[in-house]
């Protein structure tokens, strides 16, 4: 599973980054996917972010 941010629509309200802190952290203001493939072991809890994400801005790459 890879991982795309809409930096566009990220408003670093930081809730992926506190959630899945080993997949996220925050660059300035916007949040940043600091894996390049999310660890099976981070699957479940990347997709609740996904879904947590209060403006979408998350977006799985299967
Ligand atoms: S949860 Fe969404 S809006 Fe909040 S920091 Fe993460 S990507 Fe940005």
């Amino acid at each position: 599973m890879k991982l795309t941010i809409d930096k566009e629509l990220c408003t670093g309200c930081e809730l992926c980054v506190s959630s899945c802190p080993d997949i996220f952290e925050m660059e300035g203001d916007v949040a940043m996917v600091k894996v390049e493939v999310v660890p099976d072991a981070a699957q479940d809890c990347v997709r609740q972010a996904v879904e947590d994400c209060p403006v979408t801005a998350i977006k799985i790459e299967e």
